[in-house]
């Protein structure tokens, strides 16, 4: 506690009254809930109240927000659904901005309004709810397709690069390849092996998705490339291996 007092004297001096001892014994985050809300901070999907969401991606260059209504929201009160939904938008971008602690060029596409006097007031709501964050942000720009660009001074990292590595298994990209995509990659692996090199027979290993598709759905094709380049191909599976990882082996 004396410590925690002196480093924060130090560096964060309008805080010191801020900090209390705490001696319950359940874990103070889950008491106050903090794994769940880093957790719903680090998801690119923030749900609305009004049935809408967010949809926040973070790229090297910028970061964008797409909003987005609920399911069928019927025709009578589109106009209005979309007005509230976007309004509601607005101050969850606001909160969402110094949640994830995003700087940089942010651009928010929201759902395309009739009138005039409503995209007046949507961003108005934006502008009003960021003038409450200490971080210095500024609108440039509405485009022609209702994009509105903003731009907000870095300061620290974002949530997400403070907490996150990039994915081993997709390499950030968010999405790998299917087991079939996989397969075909092997098929011309296999045909390119067994033309340049002299070899007896071929093993593939590979995770067991893959080996599962390519002795279920591609087993035809499997079987066809086997009598073509006139060579045993033996499959294994091995479970360490992620689903874009395989091995043609020459044996
Ligand atoms: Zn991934």
């Amino acid at each position: 506690m004396t410590k925690l007092i002196a480093f924060t004297e130090r560096f964060v001096p309008e805080m010191v009254d801020s900090i209390e001892h705490y001696s319950g014994d359940r874990p103070i985050f889950d008491l106050y809930g903090v794994d769940d809300e880093i957790q719903k901070a680090l998801e690119r999907k923030v749900q609305l109240k009004s049935g809408g969401h967010l949809i926040i991606d973070q790229t090297e260059a910028m970061t964008t927000i797409d909003v987005n209504t609920g399911a069928y929201v019927g025709h009578r009160n589109l106009e209005e659904t979309i007005f509230k939904t976007n309004l509601e938008a607005a101050q969850a971008i606001a909160r969402q901005l110094r949640l994830r602690n995003l700087g940089g060029i942010i651009i928010i596409d929201f759902i395309d309004m009739q009138s005039d006097e409503h995209k007046r007031q949507v961003l108005r709501a934006l502008e009003k709810c960021l003038e409450r964050d200490p971080t210095k942000s500024h609108i440039s720009d509405v485009s022609a397709l209702g994009l509105v660009q903003m731009t907000r001074k870095r300061t620290r990292e974002s949530l997400e690069h403070v907490l996150c590595d990039p994915c081993p298994t997709c390499s950030g990209r968010g999405s790998i390849k299917t087991a079939e995509t996989v397969c075909y990659e092997i098929f011309r692996e296999i045909l390119r092996e067994a033309r340049q090199f002299d070899t007896d027979k071929l093993l593939v290993v590979a995770s067991q998705e893959v080996i599962d598709t390519l002795m279920d759905n591609e087993s035809a094709t499997f079987a066809e490339l086997e009598a073509f380049i006139e060579k045993p191909i033996t499959l294994q599976v091995e479970t360490l291996y992620s689903r874009e990882h395989y091995d043609v082996v020459l044996m």
